[in-house]
């Protein structure tokens, strides 16, 4: 098996909604922001190689979207999806699978791109894998979390045929991924873990969306359920660090991996490596 990290480009978000209820004289610190508040995050995902199986875990913020909506995002950084499949020697025709951790628009936008006025999938050659519940949830969304959940983002792939729901893997899932699910950032977000190299890698997703966010309280504003998240902090941290698990962060402006160590504290960062130093 062979992994790759894909930076698909880097993006701001609102520093204050990205740590909850952290005080900004804390988080700053740790991800120091802009004049307007905004942090830089980025949308590093996560592509995996085994046999004839070329999985893509998310695929960032896409490009189809208009001047306007990307007025909000401040993208930055020279990595695109691309650029970063080429690098590798892929392209996204090359891909077989599309594994779809959750529907935000910062991890799913690339699927789908534009083609005239047509909406049609990024990846022609490719299952996009979602699950039941969580595609449910995004189609129908609630008021709060409706501006993560653009359509176009989400219906072409339905539209396209080439959607499967993970409930369906007899139909052909890369069994070589396990998913692990979680219900309090969004339903049912899937983090996927992988057996590499003889340790497990956890792609943490929007879980733990940087190291920073490892101590339990830092919970992002945008989650739905923050108290669920609380207790899915504290049970995933637990069995990484009784297991030294590698987490893999998709939005860590400059950590990709790590592992977590006791402390008096509680579980906190340890080690941060690479992915290619693994
Ligand atoms: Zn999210």
């Amino acid at each position: 098996m062979e992994l790759y990290t894909i930076n698909t480009g880097n993006f701001k978000l609102d520093g204050g909604a990205m740590f909850g209820v952290v005080p900004k004289t804390i988080w700053n610190k740790l991800n120091p922001a802009d004049e307007n508040n905004m942090c830089s995050w980025a949308m590093r995902c996560l592509l995996v190689k085994e046999g004839n199986r070329l999985v893509l875990i998310d695929n960032g913020i896409g490009n189809k979207q208009d001047e306007k909506f990307f007025s909000h995002y401040y993208l930055h950084g020279d990595d695109t999806l691309d650029k970063s499949l080429a690098a590798n020697g892929f392209s996204k025709d090359d891909i077989t699978d599309v594994l779809l951790t959750h529907l935000h628009f910062d991890h799913c936008g690339g699927s789908i791109e534009r083609n005239g006025d047509k909406l049609v999938p990024a990846f022609k050659n490719a299952t996009y894998w979602s699950n039941e519940r969580h595609w449910k949830w995004a189609t129908e969304p609630n008021e709060r979390e409706k501006a993560s959940f653009l359509k176009e983002n989400i219906l072409p792939i339905q539209q396209s045929g080439q959607l499967k729901f993970i409930e369906e893997r007899k139909g052909n899932f890369p069994e070589f991924i396990a998913i692990r699910e979680v219900f309090g950032h969004t339903d049912a977000m899937m983090l996927p873990q992988i057996n590499y190299k003889g340790k497990t890698v956890l792609f943490v997703a929007d879980l733990l969306p940087s190291a920073s966010h490892i101590p339990i309280p830092y919970v992002m504003a945008y989650d739905m359920f923050p108290l669920k998240t609380l207790q899915e902090k504290r049970s995933f941290l637990t069995e990484a660090e009784e297991n030294n698990y590698i987490l893999f962060f998709e939005h860590d402006p400059h950590v990709e991996c790590g592992t977590v160590k006791k402390t008096d504290k509680g579980i906190r960062l340890d080690q941060t490596f690479k992915l290619s130093e693994i």
